[in-house]
């Protein structure tokens, strides 16, 4: 066990200087370094291969599995020892060449969509998206499926997850939020949000960013904030975890819920355990519980009334003027405004999934095949009409607005509607645990929530599957009743449905 323990700590310094150059590749470095940063990472990622996949980790396991056969499944050892197997027996199949030229082509995609952002000319990131997705094809041929080549993409961020399960959930939920979308939008006037649009400058904002992180509990001894163009948040390491947002000086919104978005993902990695750092019983579970602690501090959390009671005089010492006269309710009311909008980090929490629907339709077909790359701006377009009534004016607010797919993360989209829906249920176990949470909000102590997502969600690390960690914190499976009531109870509060 010692030896496993050495190879794997040894392969989790290379991640880690993968992750802080890909954090710099994002954040400070000039697009010029983008070749011989493609080539580092490459490098990093072809040692970290050859490591994972030696000869050395299969010899191990087998000496290891005998010998925790009778423990405690869940046991430090016996997890170990399963998670180790399951990283080992998916690495061998992917041949080193592969992991170079994905490596290569995602750095090259990302300087090319910056490109195409730039000049507003999707043509120039059509073959590196292409190439993109006939790498995820081959991943999926390697790694093997049962019944779509999609499932084998999207059990690399969501363990076990697939392709019919999402279809599933994702049409139950159309059902019943394309009616509340209708029934919002008859009420349109509602809710006045135009306080939002004035001039925020940067400086205030990032400011108030920093405060709203540290009441959640984000711990900058052990982090930091910088800016970036798409936000997100890195784990160097446990003790070193890197968010990035975003400014629109005329929106107050766009970086204040950025922040506190990836301020919750900040949460979890912080929250991982210690003792186990460089091991998986140390690593984030899954995206889809990953994207539970960004959702839940971002809405269920920063968009209730009980915390703009608290927080609406501390955003007033920022701005004195924009927010002059403004009453918690008005702020509550507005920052939920929900109507049709182009950009999915922009969304608001009804419009939000039918976005990641939209993504998930066209990334499933793409990688079967049955669709093109070159018709993909038009069909973007298409289904934003089909789903949300309204036709992006070009591409960068359309098909180019994401990084995912330049980088070569496909199957991915889908887990941030199953952290959404998910989160509630979570949320829902915190309160019946602590019935003071809701309360504690209002008065700006978010330390008793926090508390028990620490102790249900961060401190397990990898050690139970998505599917397991879930059930053991909230009673129940992934289910979408819990959270469309929510839904249903809050907007027709806030727009008199
Ligand atoms: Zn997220």
């Amino acid at each position: 066990m010692t030896e496993l323990k050495a190879l794997l700590r040894e392969v989790s310094l290379l991640g880690q200087a993968s992750a802080l150059l890909g954090w710099d590749q994002q954040v400070y470095m000039p697009a010029g370094g983008a070749a011989a940063r493609g080539q580092v990472l490459g490098q990093l990622r072809k040692m970290m291969h050859e490591r994972t996949t030696s000869s050395d980790v299969g010899r191990l396991l087998d000496a290891l599995e005998p010998m925790v056969k009778d423990l405690d499944p869940y046991s430090d050892a016996a997890a170990l020892v399963r998670l180790v197997r399951r990283g080992y027996e998916r690495s061998i199949k992917i041949p080193k060449e592969l992991v170079i030229e994905m490596s290569e082509a995602g750095a090259a995609g990302y300087q090319a969509w910056l490109q195409a952002r730039e000049e507003k000319n999707f043509l120039l990131f059509k073959d590196h998206l292409a190439r993109q997705f006939e790498l995820a094809r081959r991943v999926a041929d390697l790694l093997g499926y049962e019944d779509h080549p999609y499932d084998a993409n999207l059990d690399r961020y969501e363990r076990g997850l697939k392709t019919a399960d999402v279809e599933a959930l994702f049409s139950g939920l159309r059902e019943r939020l394309v009616p509340l979308v209708r029934r919002i939008a008859e009420r349109a006037d509602a809710v006045d949000d135009s306080f939002l649009y004035q001039h925020y400058p940067q400086a205030q904002q990032l400011a108030l960013a920093e405060e709203v992180l540290r009441l959640i509990g984000f711990d900058f001894q052990h982090g930091r904030q910088d800016l970036t163009v798409h936000p997100f948040c890195m784990g160097v390491a446990i003790t070193d975890v890197r968010l990035t947002t975003r400014v629109d000086e005329n929106w107050f919104s766009n970086c204040f819920y950025s922040a506190l978005h990836e301020g919750g993902h900040g949460l979890y990695e912080q929250g991982l355990p210690q003792e186990y750092e460089g091991l998986p019983l140390a690593e984030t579970v899954s995206l889809g519980i990953h994207e539970t602690q960004s959702r839940l501090w971002e809405n269920v959390i920063g968009r209730s009334r009980a915390f703009w009671e608290h927080f609406l005089p501390v955003a007033k010492k920022y701005f004195p003027d924009q927010l002059s006269g403004v009453t918690p309710e008005q702020m509550f009311r507005a920052v939920n405004k929900s109507q049709p909008s182009f950009i999915r980090t922009e969304a608001d929490e009804v419009t939000y999934n039918l976005h990641v629907m939209l993504r998930f339709d066209l990334e499933k077909d793409l990688i079967a095949g049955k669709i093109d790359v070159a018709d993909l701006p038009d069909l973007w377009n298409a289904k934003m009409e089909e789903y949300l009534g309204i036709t992006p004016p070009d591409d960068v607010v359309g098909v180019l607005q994401d990084v995912h797919w330049a980088g070569g993360m496909i199957g991915y989209f889908p887990t941030y509607t199953i952290g959404t829906v998910a989160s509630i249920q979570l949320y829902n176990a915190a309160v019946a645990a602590n019935p003071d949470i809701p309360a504690a909000i209002g008065r700006g102590d978010l330390s008793g929530l926090l508390a028990w997502m620490r102790e249900h969600v961060h401190r397990h690390g990898s050690r139970y599957t998505p599917e397991e960690l879930l059930e053991r914190a909230t009673g129940s499976k992934l289910d979408f009743e819990p959270y469309m009531a929510y839904m249903e109870q809050k907007y027709t509060d806030i727009y008199g449905l």
